[in-house]
This record gives structure tokens, C-alpha cells and sequence, in this order.
């Protein structure tokens, strides 16, 4: 079949680049020329576990292109996906200005049959403000689908191959059979494709990503009262993740969520309810309870250093979660702006992210060639992000380079026992102190 996918950020490359893997004949499209340009020489401009052996693949096959004209890569495509950025706006609520407006131009384009697939999340009822704004222009039969995306980054290649469920909203009987043949390759192990009505599918997108959230809000409440009770969170994770009923995924207590999606989509669910005068108090507790949780972890800093003038602070981890090289609204941000402001120096490092962080902080922070080098002379060591390479470090390097074996952890990667072991002050989520 031949695709093209508009907007080719984290969802649109790995979902154009995905659907070259099985056969299509994929035409990425981007505003950003530069973008294009990189994508055009062999670059792929973000770091995907697994993307660049398929992007090479397909693109050396002549299966996945790239391009700024979205004239031509739309002339020859039967199916259209739209995976441009619905960020919030003024109000919170979610901007559709990228959707509405590319649908416009789709109007005032096609000239034969197509179907039009947003991948984008955005709130319930905007298949119809799609329909309406193609039809604007359009002379021919098109058929608008709502098609959300659940990839997580860090995974997003395997997620998009074998997803858990396809959810697919059509009122469409031509499209439903198109959307259907495009994602058999990638439901045969009886995983499901589930058909719904567009206003159907548009929810369940926010209601999945408002559950998890609620999910990881929740566990940092109970975390925040075994401090106070002298309980071990982890051993409740464990004791209630054993309940097939709750599960054992998303009970990790942290920092806050993060994220180009959960802070973004939570708050747009909770405005979608307002303007349907429904007040979603549960969500409302999880957003306070969100932005709190990164104060607290702050706090903690404080306690222990009232004034953090001219010390210096090693932090770990700058992307929102591991695997990802993307910052957006990721808590080290917060922290970091938080210990600029008391005074603080702050040597960081991120396997993948600190390009990102560059751009922001400039001059402002260090940033270190490895996780070790950010810990020279610094006075503590924060962990904000669990990748994989801080689980197991060598405690005695860790011991010389910082000026004083202490570790704020907002991701709980070590052991208490191993931590007093290693003679270190730690503090952690949900857990006792170690001195
Ligand atoms: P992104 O910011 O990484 O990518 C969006 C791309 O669209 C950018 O490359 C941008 O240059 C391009 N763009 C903007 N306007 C354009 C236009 N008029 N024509 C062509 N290209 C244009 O965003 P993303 O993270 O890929 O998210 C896209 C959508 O998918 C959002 O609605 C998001 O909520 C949703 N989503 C994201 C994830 C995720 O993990 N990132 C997961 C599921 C769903």
C-alpha cells in the first residue's frame, strides 16, 4: 500500500518507518526541512531502541522516503496518517492547530479517494472538526479514521511491531477493510485489532494514558505515607503487584511522571470534562499530586542542605525515562532549574539526551562526558533518570569522585542494604533513610 505519514517526530518516523517493514511503499513528510535533510542523508534524528536497523533497511529497499512537499507525497498515497504535535495550549487544553491545519490543506489537495488516519491524540470529537475542515476543500470521497498510538519511547519500535491492541475508530466500511489489511502483519500472534466509533477511540486514548498516570500518582501517595509510617514501598509494590486484579507494571514510585504525553494528555482529559461541565476530581488529585511529588523529592535536598550556595550537585539522568533522548517535561528539568536557583552547580550526564539539555541550559550547567565525570567534587549525587548503566556502578569510583557519599534517588535503583553497605547517605522514594 502506499502511506504517507505527516509529521515525522517520535510517532510519525517509527510509525512510517514500521509500516515500510512490512512491504509498504511509506512517504514521511515534515515541515522541518532540516529534518528532512538529516533524514535525506541517512540521519535518523532521534534515539529509538532498534529504529535505525529498520530506517536503513527501508530506506537502502526504496521502501521509505522523506520529504517537505506534501503535495506530492499525498498525490500518490491511499492512506494518510497524521502524527503531527497536539501540545497544549494557553488554557491546557489541547492545541489542534497542526491537525486542523494540515487537514485544510489535504482538502485543497486530493483528488481522489483517501483515507485520512489521525494518529495524533487529541480529545474526543475531533474526527468530526477533521472531517469538517477537509470537506472545506475537498471535491472527492474521503473517509477520516481515528487511529491513537500507544508506543511507548524507549520501546517504540517493538511496541508499534507487536502492538497489545490496535484501536481503530471508523464509521467507514472501505476504510475499516483498509485500516484492517495495513495492520494484519502486525496483530498475528491473536493480539486484537478493536473497532469502535471515532469519538470511541479518541477516549480511550486519554483514558489509558489518564489511568497510568493515575496509576503512578497513586503509588507516589502510598509512597509518601510509608515514609511517614516507616513501610518499605518496595515491599508493597511487590505485595499488591502480586494481585493479578491491580498488576504488577506501573506501581513504581519516583519523581513524577514526565513526558511529551502524560502531563499534556492528563490535563487535556480534565479540560475535555469541564467543557462538558463534568468535574474529573480524580484527575485533578493526580496532577496536584504529580507536580507535588518533584517538590517533595526537592525537598529532601533541602532538608539536608539548607543552603545550597556554592555547593555543587552531580545529577544522573536527564531524560524523562530511559531509552529516549527526549526532555520534555522531564523531571531533572525541575530539579535542575531548582538547584540553579538556590545557588547550586550542576554537573549532569545522560547517555542520550544531553544534546537536548545543551540547548536549553547553555552555559548554565556542566555537562559530563560520563556518568563518573559529572561526580567530580560534586558534594551529592542525584539520580533522576533509572537508565540501565547506574544500576550497577562501581561505589568506589563513586566514593572518590564525590566530595561526600551521599545520594538523593528519585528512582529507588538501589538496595537499601547495598547502599549501607557501600557506607553511603541515601535517600530514596518510600523507603527509610540510610546514614
Ligand atoms: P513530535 O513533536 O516528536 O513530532 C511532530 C512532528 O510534526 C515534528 O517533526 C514537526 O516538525 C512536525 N510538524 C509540525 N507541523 C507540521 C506540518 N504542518 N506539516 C508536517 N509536519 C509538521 O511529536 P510526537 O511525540 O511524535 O507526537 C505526535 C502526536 O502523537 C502527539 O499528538 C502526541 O500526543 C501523540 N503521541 C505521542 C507519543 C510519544 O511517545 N511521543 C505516543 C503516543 C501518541
Amino acid at each position: 500500500m502506499k502511506i504517507a505519514v505527516i509529521g515525522t517526530g517520535y510517532v510519525g518516523l517509527v510509525t512510517g518507518t514500521c509500516f515500510a517493514e512490512t512491504g509498504n511503499d511509506v512517504t514521511c513528510v515534515d515541515i522541518n526541512s532540516a529534518k528532512v535533510d538529516m533524514l535525506n542523508r541517512g540521519e535518523v534524528p532521534i534515539f529509538e531502541p532498534g529504529l535505525e536497523v529498520l530506517f536503513h533497511r527501508n530506506t537502502e529497499k526504496k521502501r521509505l522516503h522523506f520529504t517537505t512537499d506534501l503535495a506530492a507525497a499525498v498525490s500518490q498515497a491511499t492512506i494518510i496518517f497524521l502524527a503531527l504535535p497536539t501540545p497544549p495550549g494557553a488554557d491546557g487544553a489541547a492545541d489542534l492547530s497542526y491537525v486542523l491545519g494540515v487537514a485544510e490543506e489535504l482538502g485543497k489537495i486530493i483528488t481522489e479517494y483517501k483515507v485520512i488516519v489521525d494518529k495524533s491524540t487529541v480529545p474526543v470529537g475531533t474526527a468530526d472538526k477533521v472531517h469538517a475542515a477537509v470537506a472545506k476543500n475537498a471535491k472527492v470521497e474521503f473517509d477520516i479514521v481515528s487511529n491513537p498510538e500507544f508506543l511507548r519511547e524507549g520501546v517504540a519500535v517493538e511496541d508499534f511491531l507487536k502492538p497489545d491492541r490496535v484501536v481503530i475508530g471508523t464509521s467507514s466500511e472501505k476504510a475499516t477493510k483498509l485500516m484492517e489489511h495495513l495492520y494484519e502483519p502486525f496483530v498475528r500472534q491473536g493480539n486484537p485489532i478493536i473497532f469502535m466509533d471515532e469519538r470511541s477511540a479518541e477516549m480511550t486514548k486519554y483514558a489509558a494514558n489518564a489511568f497510568l498516570a493515575t496509576k503512578i500518582s497513586f503509588m507516589n501517595e502510598i509512597a509518601n505515607l510509608c515514609e511517614r509510617t516507616g513501610a518499605n514501598v518496595d515491599m508493597v509494590r511487590k505485595g499488591i503487584g502480586t494481585d493479578t486484579r491491580i498488576g504488577n507494571r506501573f506501581l513504581f514510585p519516583g519523581v513524577g511522571y514526565g513526558g511529551s504525553c502524560f502531563p499534556k494528555d492528563v490535563q487535556a482529559l480534565f479540560l475535555t470534562a469541564n467543557e462538558v461541565t463534568y468535574n474529573f476530581r480524580i484527575l485533578d488529585a493526580v496532577m496536584q499530586v504529580n507536580s507535588l511529588q518533584r517538590a517533595i523529592f526537592f525537598d529532601k535536598i533541602k532538608l539536608k542542605y539548607p543552603d545550597l550556595k556554592g555547593m555543587k550537585a552531580a545529577v544522573w539522568g536527564l531524560a524523562f525515562k530511559p531509552n529516549t533522548d527526549d526532555i520534555r517535561e522531564a523531571p531533572a528539568l525541575y530539579l535542575i532549574d531548582q538547584l540553579l536557583a538556590n545557588g547550586c552547580e550542576v554537573s549532569a550526564y545522560d547517555p542520550e539526551a544531553m544534546a537536548h539539555v545543551k540547548q536549553i541550559y547553555g552555559d548554565k550547567i556542566t555537562l559530563a562526558e560520563e556518568a563518573y565525570a559529572a561526580c567530580l567534587d560534586a558534594d551529592f549525587l542525584i539520580i533522576a533518570t533509572e537508565w540501565a548503566e547506574f544500576r550497577s556502578p562501581d561505589f568506589e569510583q563513586l566514593s572518590s569522585n564525590l566530595k561526600a557519599k551521599v545520594i538523593f534517588d528519585g528512582r529507588n535503583i538501589f538496595s537499601l542494604d547495598e547502599m549501607a553497605v557501600a557506607g553511603f547517605y541515601y535517600e530514596s522514594i518510600g523507603r527509610s533513610i540510610v546514614k
